[in-house]
């Protein structure tokens, strides 16, 4: 059977495994889906849950899902009674007790329309302590027909009690041309993006770290203005130390950072750029095959990099890294940039 996960690139080696355990009857009841953010979690899941419950899915010449028949196109329109997202409230920065708790009471009730019941836990990563003892406790003893998938982005806080009952299973990024392809192919608006404004969409492609959802987010939103900004700044910076000019620079150069009280956060982003950026450097001088993350023209990096000795570039990510902690630690915003520039003078 032709497995039909379209959509996803980049991951077929977790498709097939997916298609595999569906068509054997192999599946595990719970899955930790581990990637960045836009790397595809949701839409894989809602293809697994489709593939699951799809109404061919004995027919051996049908494509798997069919995205056609009655239960495909509810799941894949959000409306199937079998497929439950459980995801935090707005306003909080953890997944509770009581998220979970509703699961382990909706679980009883036999599926609606097909055999599954599948609940899609979105950021899981962020479920309290709590709240992963509780659902540990529906995980030991589920129902056969209860299929458990944990979307993270990290797995730093999840129990080791959950991640042994549940495989990590993890998305991959496309490289950068497979990326541009299938985003020229499937969004027109985006093709247009790409074609009028190359430059642009190179920066935000590396500010996405080449995540395919992020980068739809990054080009239809206000943060895209922000981060080319932040992307500016950083490299005039590092322009202006290799051309020994910060000194001239320093009034132009700290004014782009952002100095109000409520901009704590955006400076951070700032000073990250410039992390990205000497970190560049540093592989671009240690690494025969480099994979930038910050500029995008390989030569003029290596070109930029002759301006720099290792130790140096090490210094100024020290200083970086020790002014984002200050900005963290809620240090004065406008001292803690006219003492970091100074620093690299
Ligand atoms: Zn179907």
């Amino acid at each position: 059977m032709k497995n039909n996960f379209s959509n996803i690139i980049a991951n077929d080696e977790l498709c097939s495994y997916f298609a595999k355990a569906i068509e054997f009857s192999s599946l595990s009841h719970a899955y930790i889906l581990l990637g960045a953010k836009g790397t595809g979690k949701h839409t894989l899941a809602r293809l697994v849950s489709a593939a699951l419950s799809c109404e061919n899915k004995d027919d051996e010449n049908a494509s798997l899902p069919c995205l056609e028949c009655n239960n495909c196109q509810k799941i894949m329109n959000g409306i199937s009674p079998d497929v439950i997202y459980v995801s935090r409230e707005e306003d909080k920065a953890t997944l509770g007790v009581e998220s979970i708790r509703f699961i382990k009471d909706d679980v009883a009730f036999f599926p609606n329309d097909s055999d599954f019941k599948i609940y899609i836990i979105e950021d899981a990563h962020t479920m309290t302590a709590q709240a992963q003892n509780a659902f540990l406790l529906t995980l030991e003893e589920p129902p056969k027909y209860a299929i458990f998938i944990l979307l993270c982005e990290h797995t730093e806080n999840i129990l080791e009690t959950i991640k042994s009952r549940a495989p990590i299973l993890r998305m991959k990024t496309p490289q950068r041309d497979e990326a541009v392809e299938f985003l020229k192919s499937n969004y027109p608006s985006v093709r247009t993006f790409i074609n009028n404004s190359p430059n642009e969409f190179e920066q935000i492609y590396l500010a996405s770290g080449g995540s395919i959802g992020r980068i739809l987010d990054l080009i239809n939103s206000s943060e895209k203005k922000q981060i080319l900004q932040n992307r500016e700044l950083a490299q005039k910076l590092i322009e202006s130390i290799a051309h020994n000019r910060l000194s001239s620079d320093f009034a132009e150069i700290s004014t782009m950072f952002s100095q109000k009280r409520d901009e704590r956060e955006k400076i951070v982003a700032q000073l990250s750029e410039i992390q990205g950026a000497i970190r560049d450097l540093i592989t671009i001088k240690k690494s025969d095959e480099p994979r930038l993350i910050f500029f995008t023209d390989a030569k003029y990096t290596e070109e930029l990099s002759y301006s720099f000795s290792v130790k140096k570039l090490i210094q100024i990510a020290e200083s970086t890294e020790k002014a984002r902690l200050a900005l963290l630690r809620n240090a004065n915003i406008k001292l803690t940039v006219i003492n970091y520039l100074s620093e690299l003078i």
